[in-house]
């Protein structure tokens, strides 16, 4: 896709320079010019030009005078100064000093001359110019006041190397859902012989960064359309109604370009519910109805496609959700294990990579990445390679940026003291041991106790083999037992604990109150819902649905769901308390392992 032009500059724009221009002119310019003509002189001056009889007018002011020299070739002025004999003097030197003497132009030619003559001038330049653009860019000549009711809508036509279906990898429904409307750009008349007609809006819902935006410009590629562009905040303006004009205008610029593709990203920054409240969001609500109604105006099959994304579909307004409007919804989730190995193939090969490299284990280590994020490990990986002086990207360049993605650069110069170290070993060691030695937990892949950007002094790589869709209660309790395994570890062989392990307590707390909150895993609660989850797609924030009695006994419950899992780290590990210290020493020496060093020293 190629982007052709470039938002329009307002009008306002054009007055602003010609406002500008003549400013400098009449402040700068003609007080400078003018200058040069009088010239300033001392009255002993004007006193022996009278003498040598070289006056030839005189005009004489409330503050100053002004006089010519005989042949009147040049003007010149100075102070007053009290002189009762001056008019005397002045007759004798035959000076013209009565009637008109000097040529002052009378104000309103001044005015003429100075302001208005110049203005309409500018004026008509800027006119000639903005006229001439909007030629240029093929917009017409109608234009809204000041151009501020504007889209500003970015367009895309076609190119040679436009996006298609096979640069987004992964996301196999969302592109066999949006096929249909490819083939219906390309031969709307298969659909209308048998009456079909295609939806109007599809909205694209999905959390950040998994190629919504990608998708849009896709469906727009394979179908050689041209691909309108805004995000919902630009439709937002400070006044009321322009909001309303842009979508006015961008509807009608593209049912004129039509068959199309409008994408509005963000749609949510527009679609919000409309509460009602007092002091509500005016601007947004106009916005909204007009989207609404411009929806309803345009026929099925006028060839003009609506696709938006947003990632917090629950917050849309019904209305604009209704079948007619945008009637598909199209899921764009975060890759699964095949999809993630695609995104990074699609990616690679933007970048030279040595041949042995390993998409599939690549993609396991990266569980939960999205595709912007798989993305950005696989320049991250060409960038380590180019620093360290390589022709290209290896299987360690890959690995290497997962962790930088994941936790940060390496700090270089951070120095842990050596019982610190020791610590951060034992505590990581914790983790692995309690993760290996429960059947039901990933294997782990690699732990490292070199300090991060990010603040972790060490962390445990675990590895998902193939894709989790549900997990089992067991599953989750192993899970909670492992984050706190670190802290049962210090507390073991130091007798003591630390602060390195408040992002596992942050972590094991969210588990366990999903468990009891949500999953119905609480035998008291049975099946009942004591949260809600606000954002599926940001975070997944959650907001208590229960009373005050309940949220007590939920804290009781999570409190103990936790405890006893740490309990049963800490008996794994004083079982295996021999392998903990063999384990932990050999990771202080090496600083980072492997999970296969890992396994055959826990498989001696
Ligand atoms: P969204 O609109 O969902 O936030 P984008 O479409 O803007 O995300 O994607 C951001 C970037 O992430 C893209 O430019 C692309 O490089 C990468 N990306 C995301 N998903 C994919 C995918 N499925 N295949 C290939 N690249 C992807």
């Amino acid at each position: 896709m190629e982007e052709i032009k470039k938002p329009k500059k307002p009008l306002i724009y054009y007055y602003c320079i010609a406002l500008a221009l003549l400013l400098l002119f009449n402040f700068i310019l003609m007080p400078f010019m003018m200058r040069r003509q009088i010239r300033q002189v001392d009255y002993s001056t004007f006193m022996s030009m009278i003498e040598e009889k070289k006056i030839g007018q005189v005009e004489i002011q409330d503050n100053q005078i002004l006089f010519t020299d005989k042949d009147g070739s040049a003007i010149y002025k100075t102070g007053l100064v009290y002189d009762p004999t001056l008019t005397e003097r002045l007759y004798e030197a035959g000076a013209a000093f009565s009637g008109e003497i000097m040529e002052e132009t009378s104000p309103f030619l001044n005015m003429l001359l100075y302001w208005i003559l110049p203005t309409v001038i500018f004026i008509g330049i800027g006119q000639y110019m903005y006229k001439k653009l909007l030629k240029k860019a093929g917009g017409g000549g109608d234009f809204m006041s000041f151009g501020m009711g504007k889209s500003n809508a970015k367009v895309y036509v076609k190119s040679s190397d436009g996006i298609k279906f096979c640069d987004v990898a992964g996301e196999d429904e969302a592109k066999e859902n949006l096929t249909e409307i490819v083939d219906y750009l390309h031969n709307p008349e298969k659909y209308k012989e048998i009456g079909a007609s295609m939806p109007k809006g599809i909205l694209l819902v999905g959390p950040p960064g998994t190629g919504k935006t990608m998708l849009a410009k896709a469906v727009a590629g394979e179908a050689g359309v041209p691909f309108f562009s805004m995000s919902g905040s630009e439709f937002v303006e400070m006044f009321v109604g322009m909001g309303a004009s842009k979508v006015r205008d961008l509807f009608k610029q593209a049912k004129e370009k039509a068959p199309c593709i409008v994408f509005i990203d963000e749609i949510d920054a527009i679609g919000k519910k409309r509460d009602g409240q007092l002091g509500g969001n005016d601007e947004r609500e106009q916005t909204l109805n007009q989207l609404l109604t411009e929806m309803d105006g345009f026929e099925g099959n006028t060839g003009v496609i609506i696709l938006a994304a947003t990632n917090r579909p629950e917050s849309l307004d019904p209305a604009l959700t209704r079948p007619g409007r945008f009637d598909r919804r199209v899921p764009v989730e975060l890759p699964d294990l095949k999809g993630r190995e695609e995104i990074l193939k699609v990616h690679a090969r933007k970048i030279k990579v040595s041949e042995d490299v390993d998409f599939s284990q690549i993609a396991r280590m990266a569980s939960g990445a999205s595709g912007a994020e798989l993305a950005n490990i696989v320049n991250e990986a060409a960038l380590r390679a180019v620093r360290d002086g390589r022709r290209f990207a290896t299987q360690a360049d890959l690995e290497e940026s997962i962790e930088v993605v994941i936790a940060g650069y390496q700090k270089k110069n951070a120095i842990l003291t050596d019982q610190e170290k020791r610590i951060v070993a034992y505590h990581e060691i914790g983790h692995a041991l309690v993760a290996a030695k429960q059947n039901n937990s990933a294997p782990v892949q690699k732990i490292t106790i070199v300090p991060r950007t990010s603040g972790a002094l060490g962390y445990t790589m675990q590895v998902e083999e193939g894709n989790h869709y549900l997990m089992s209660k067991e599953e989750i309790e192993n899970k909670i037992a492992t984050y706190t395994g670190g802290r049962a570890a210090e507390e073991i062989v130091f007798g003591s604990v630390t602060t390195g392990a408040s992002n596992d307590i942050e972590q094991a707390t969210k588990l366990a109150r999903a468990m009891i909150t949500r999953y119905g895993m609480s035998r008291d609660f049975d099946m009942v819902a004591m949260e809600t989850v606000n954002n599926q797609y940001l975070g997944g924030d959650t907001s208590l649905v229960c009373s005050s009695e309940m949220q007590a006994q939920i804290d009781k419950q999570v409190i103990e769901l936790v405890r006893k899992q740490h309990e049963k780290a800490a008996t794994i590990l004083l079982e295996n308390r021999q392998k903990l210290d063999e384990l932990s020493m050999f990771l202080y020496d090496k600083e980072t392992i492997t999970g296969e060093e890992f396994m055959d020293i826990l498989n001696k």
